[in-house]
């Protein structure tokens, strides 16, 4: 039977106030997971107040305590890993095992930030003044929104919420319209942990209807997105014109590199998993792979075989190897992009089509394709599709490769294969993405390292490691004079100390 879902605002669950609902369906059968409140305007006001209200209280818990709740909800999480990552593939498709790691991303992160409750380092240096104490120590930003996609539904909430906590935030969280139920249960989850009322709350609804009032609230001072770069273009807009702080995780068009000396067969199971997985909704797929020409024949075989041989279905059947997309809209994108290549005069060597037979017919599924012929300018190769879509351009060389791989506006994550450790140093000094791996896939970041990208892929903030309380928090600088008398810095250092030349 369909669940209801509500939002909730401090500490209380609780129906819009416009009474409107909408659906969250199964992308691989259609069928009904649950109604949901579509928040209004007002909501979201009431849910930025509670914020606000809860910020004075919250920012004044030690530090170590609000990391022993965190450690709580971590505890919960990994209690119910196997239900969690059984939700979350019915209401966005991935398969189970996939799934399984979303929620473990999301009980790293939390373990992670809770040990940074005792930790929050700042820096304690000298003072060029005799009797004069320096240091640095972190301030929380007050109210935070965090606006997430719905491909990591666990997972990215987890990298947000976490960290605004711990360095003594409040949240509003407005999870993807396709994802509320991952979303209400990461907050029951932090309810249950302990979380006192108001400091994180939650808003389910449309973007577009709630997300210009959110982002622009006066009681909102940091916006903290993923999501489409379109989206997130809008959304620094807005917010720079108020001088908000505004942190953006966006899209990506990820690369393989495969040079000649290269393991064939291993890059050809870093290319279908990284291509495939999550059925190429990841930030961080493979949508291109820059194969020498030395190897393209044998890897495009390879790669085309096993892309042939892959099972759609059901995430939660153990023989599927991939699920559906997310949606209608998501599948349609996909299958517009075949006849892109096709006219730029790619070739379609694996896949190409939607299913419109069996209980396929009734998902958005949409076969595993391998575009071949393709030239480093065509759009197929510049666009984020976000859909089991992978393109192979042919290179002659490493330094080719590197530009193939930077010319496009992304710059989020890449691969090289190769067993030539002076290819692989050039290469991870010349990339220009935010994650680099070598004799792997472009996918398995993990969250004690800084996680994001360049160029359009963000801007110039990173989630996850050390780097996420950048984020979340502002440096202060203190400076404590106990000598007693007027000490004038940059002029009085050499006299005070009598040991001028
Ligand atoms: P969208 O930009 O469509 O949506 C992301 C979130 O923004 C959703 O919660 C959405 O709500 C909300 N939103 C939509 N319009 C507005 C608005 N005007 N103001 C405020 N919020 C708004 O992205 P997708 O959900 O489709 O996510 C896929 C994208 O995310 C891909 O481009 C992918 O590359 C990127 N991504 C980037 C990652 C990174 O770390 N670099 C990681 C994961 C994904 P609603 O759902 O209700 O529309």
């Amino acid at each position: 039977m369909a669940t209801h879902l509500q939002n909730y605002i401090d500490g209380k669950w609780l129906d819009s106030s416009g009474g409107e609902t909408f659906d969250d369906t199964d992308p691989a059968s259609g069928e009904l997971i649950a109604t949901v409140t579509k928040s209004t305007t007002a909501d979201v006001d009431r849910a930025v107040e509670a914020a606000h209200r809860a910020f004075d209280a919250w920012r004044l818990v030690p530090a170590p305590k609000r990391g022993e709740i965190m450690y709580r909800a971590g505890e919960l999480m990994l209690a119910r890993k196997d239900d969690l990552a059984r939700e979350m593939t019915r209401e966005m498709g991935k398969v189970l095992a996939e799934a399984r790691g979303d929620v473990q991303e999301g009980i790293d992160m939390t373990y992670y930030i809770a040990g940074e409750g005792r930790r929050q380092f700042g820096d304690v240096v000298p003072a060029e003044l005799p009797n004069k104490w320096a240091m640095s120590m972190r301030h929380p930003h007050g109210v935070v929104a965090a606006i997430t996609p719905w491909n990591f539904p666990l997972a990215i909430p987890t990298w947000k919420i976490m960290p605004a906590l711990i360095c003594g935030n409040t949240v509003v969280f407005k999870p993807a319209s396709y994802t509320p139920l991952l979303a209400v249960r990461l907050v029951e989850i932090l309810e249950e942990a302990g979380l006192p009322k108001g400091v994180l709350n939650l808003v389910l609804g449309p973007g577009g209807d709630l997300g210009d009032h959110l982002v622009t609230h006066p009681g909102v001072d940091l916006i903290s997105f993923t999501g489409s770069s379109d989206t997130g273009a809008h959304i620094s807009e807005l917010a720079g014109r108020l001088l908000k702080r505004v942190s953006c995780e966006l899209g990506g068009k990820n690369a393989i590199v495969v040079m000649d000396d290269a393991s064939v067969d291993l890059a050809v199971d870093g290319i279908v998993w990284s291509a495939f997985g999550t059925s190429g909704q990841r930030c961080t797929a493979a949508s291109r792979v820059i194969a020498d020409r030395a190897v393209a024949t044998d890897l495009i075989g390879k790669v085309v075989g096993r892309a042939k041989k892959m099972r759609m279905g059901h995430g939660l059947e153990a023989t599927t190897d991939l699920g559906p997309v997310v949606s209608k809209a998501a599948q349609e994108k996909v299958a517009s992009y075949i006849g892109v290549a096709e006219r730029e005069g790619a070739t379609v060597a694996a896949g190409g089509h939607i299913p419109t037979t069996g209980a396929l017919a009734k998902g958005f599924f949409h076969e595993p394709t391998v575009l071949t012929d393709v030239k480093p300018n065509m759009r197929v190769a510049q666009e984020e599709i976000f859909g089991p879509v992978t393109a192979i351009i042919e290179s002659s060389n490493i330094d080719e490769a590197i530009k193939i791989l930077n010319s496009t506006k992304y710059g989020l994550s890449c691969s090289i294969y190769t067993q030539n450790i002076n290819n692989a140093f050039r290469f991870m000094r010349d990339a220009e993405c935010g994650l680099v791996y070598v004799n792997a896939g472009t996918i398995g970041a993990e969250i004690q390292l800084p996680f994001g990208g360049m160029k359009s892929t963000g801007n110039g903030h990173r989630e996850a490691g050390r780097a996420a309380l950048d984020v979340y928090s502002e440096w202060k600088s203190i400076y404590v004079d106990y000598s007693g008398r007027l000490q004038r810095a940059q002029m009085d250092v050499v006299e005070k100390t009598g040991m001028a030349p």
